[in-house]
């Protein structure tokens, strides 16, 4: 007979600190940069961007290197900016939305551009093309509200595939986390990936992936051969 497992929470580490941030639950918003959303067929002016989520324990720190994931031949790349919560709740106001923020980062919505076709096309979740393992890279958390302007930036083996500005973003942060709280209780531990700009594409395997938000640390990620 099997031992009861014991499980351990994710974590992802605090900048300038040797204290953990916990991961309770992964949301990401959809194309929540109008380029973005033009570029994957859809129009921002007609449809709002929207929430998908990914597993806790998809979070991979800073300078992993990764095993390719397996049931793709398309894997992309997202730099966003990620947001973790320190308390929650719900029907929060924009207002007390900045109240619940720990700090926030530079992360990668790691994405099954195939799958998510797929799956698009037959009207089916989109969970395994984002809520695979290691979907989630984070970098280390900076305490406080994160800026509403500053460059985004994504390279592969040095050459820029993504340049946008926080400033685009459509949602904002306090307007994500409050309209996120109208669809559930929002908890400390949670993280929201706020959206990607355009310029998403292909990683392949061997690939060195660099992710930039001004005023965060870059965030490098390597995928296995
Ligand atoms: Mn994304």
């Amino acid at each position: 007979m099997h031992s009861i497992p014991n499980i351990a929470v994710p974590t992802i580490a605090i900048e300038g600190s040797d204290a953990r941030f916990p991961v309770r639950r992964i949301f990401c918003v959809g194309q929540n940069y109008a380029d973005h959303a033009r570029e994957m067929g859809s129009d921002p002016d007609r449809a709002p961007p929207f929430f998908f989520t990914k597993p806790a324990d998809a979070v991979v720190a800073n300078g992993a290197v990764l095993p390719f994931p397996p049931r793709t031949d398309n894997l992309h790349h997202e730099v966003e900016l990620v947001v973790a919560l320190a308390s929650g709740g719900s029907d929060l106001s924009p207002d007390e939305a900045v109240q619940a923020v720990f700090g926030w980062t530079v992360g990668i919505d790691l994405t099954r551009r195939d799958l998510q076709a797929e799956a698009k096309k037959a009207g089916r979740p989109w969970d395994m093309a984002k809520g695979f393992d290691h979907s989630a890279p984070t970098g280390s958390l900076l305490r406080g509200t994160p800026p509403a302007k500053g460059a985004i930036r994504l390279s592969v083996d040095g050459e820029q595939r993504q340049s946008g500005d926080l400033s685009e973003m459509i949602w904002t942060v306090p307007e994500i986390i409050a309209t996120l709280s109208t669809f559930v209780v929002l908890a400390p531990g949670d993280l929201i990936f706020t959206g990607t700009p355009s310029g998403v594409g292909p990683i392949r395997k061997g690939q060195v992936v660099e992710a930039v938000i001004e005023g965060a640390a870059p965030l490098t990620l390597s995928f296995a051969t």
